[in-house]
């Protein structure tokens, strides 16, 4: 069903639409309990064409209602995804801390803090974004990064945080300087850098000692004892982070062993330490094929994962913190682009769309694969085509190279597991506004955050 242009039809809101509604479509048979996608294809019927949904929700109506870029998510999926972690990690005491910096809208932050979620913060600005979506949760909060300044540091002992995950020595004494001044004990973890090597990006592995991140391991003991003497820190937890997109439990079990060995020995010293967190880091497979159901197990990830932190800590009376960013949000989301252009430049295909870097930096940062499928396929052969944003650098490309079916203008585009680190890295390069964001909970879906408008953009200049 399209018209001339070959844009799809407008479709009606889908606002409070029963489950299963969209007329005449009926959908493929999801093999698994735990998808590793909430975005399927529909079957084809007299009709419809076959095309992308989730649950009840119609992509194209969502298209067509709310305009393109736009980021859709699946809240039924971040939620399961947060109840995969609490229910592997049922037989000891823990919090999962979700890393806010992996998509930070508020909306997404409200359903996780109602749902039990802590959250990891890197900045004064995150902090404010949980207080405003979810004050009640202020005390589930802790304050990971590298570079902290005095002002973001006295918002985080006002609100009363859990703790402050302590990245240099430095750091610690401006701690201790803030909280005197402020007569508020700081409860802190020395982030501690393990020197495991993850295999990962360049980019994100941050566990070895010639990063930037954390405080040699072989310090920590040392730096423990000295803050013991001082009445305005209490040494709360020992903390690490190895990295992101780590697809393997095995390094995040290895610095598990060495920060309980620290612990061990700090709680001989008699040094109270009541958590230990592990940090975030684990990753998804963003190469599944459209069938998504296939190789990938969220379940048995997690279970694989929680199963290799509790084994290092066995026999260990501590609280498990975690700060799961992209596993709880990456693959319920997706970045919906429509086809500007189709051009030919010697013997290459462009498909120009009306994303771009500026919405989603990850293929030109990190050279990130993201899978994009035809929100409604044509029938056809497939040829190799570069799938390309309008922005003006070379870099600005989502696939390079990417056998697709025939792709018109007007179609619209869906780039998978884009729910993290999309939308938070987001920019206005090219004087581009960001778009729009919907989240869908069961049948309802909502606009979380409008696009912006070049108002918008031009407001903070003098
Ligand atoms: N915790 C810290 C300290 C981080 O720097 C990050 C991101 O790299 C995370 C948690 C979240 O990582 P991920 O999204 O890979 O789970």
């Amino acid at each position: 069903m399209r018209t001339a242009a070959g844009i799809p039809p407008e479709s009606a809101s889908l606002k409070a639409r029963p489950k299963r509604s969209i007329p005449g479509l009926t959908l493929s048979n999801s093999s698994s309990k735990f998808p590793a996608r909430p975005f399927q294809y529909t079957h084809a019927s007299a009709q419809s064409d076959e095309q992308l949904v989730c649950g009840p929700h119609s992509l194209l109506a969502l298209a067509s209602q709310y305009g393109t870029p736009l980021y859709i998510y699946s809240a039924d999926q971040i939620l399961e995804r947060l109840a995969l972690f609490q229910q592997a990690l049922l037989a000891r005491r823990h919090l999962v801390c979700y890393a806010v910096k992996a998509n930070s809208s508020l909306a997404i932050l409200k359903l996780l803090a109602a749902h039990g979620a802590g959250f990891d913060i890197v900045s004064g600005g995150e902090l404010q974004r949980v207080l405003a979506a979810a004050p009640e949760a202020a005390n589930r909060v802790v304050f990971s990064g590298v570079g902290k300044t005095a002002e973001e540091i006295d918002l985080a002992l006002d609100a009363n945080i859990l703790a402050f995950n302590v990245e240099s020595e430095a750091e610690l004494t401006l701690l201790a300087a803030r909280a005197a001044k402020r007569k508020r004990k700081a409860r802190f973890a020395l982030r501690v850098n393990p020197d495991v090597f993850a295999e990962t990006h360049p980019y994100i592995s941050t566990g070895l000692r010639e990063h930037k991140f954390g405080i040699d391991i072989r310090q920590a003991r040392r730096i423990y004892r000295e803050a013991a003497g001082n009445r305005w820190l209490a040494a709360h937890g020992v903390s690490v982070h190895i990295g992101s997109q780590i697809r393997s439990a095995e390094p995040f079990g290895a610095a598990m062993l060495r920060v309980a060995a620290l612990v061990r020995q700090l709680q001989r010293d008699g040094i109270p330490i009541q958590t230990v967190d592990a940090g975030g880091g684990l990753g998804i497979d963003y190469h599944l094929g459209v069938d998504n159901n296939s190789s990938f197990h969220p379940k048995a990830k997690v279970e694989e994962y929680a199963a290799a932190i509790e084994l290092a800590l066995k026999g260990l009376d501590v609280q498990l913190l975690l700060e799961p960013g992209r596993f709880l949000v990456a693959q319920a989301g997706v970045l919906l682009a429509r086809v500007l252009t189709v051009k030919r430049n010697g013997k290459k295909t462009f498909v120009v769309t009306d994303a771009a870097m500026n919405d989603l930096i990850r293929p030109a940062l990190y050279q990130a694969f993201h899978e994009i499928v035809p929100v409604v396929p044509r029938p056809g052969r497939a040829a190799a085509v570069d799938i390309v944003g309008p922005v003006c650098e070379t870099g600005d490309f989502f696939a390079r190279d990417r056998k697709m079916k025939p792709i018109e203008p007007g179609d619209l585009l869906a780039i998978l597991d884009a729910g993290a680190y999309g939308m938070a890295q987001s920019s206005n390069y090219n004087t581009r506004p960001r778009p729009a964001e919907v989240l869908l909970h069961g049948d309802q879906a909502a606009l979380i955050r409008r696009r912006e408008t070049i108002a918008d953009l031009l407001a903070t200049e003098l």
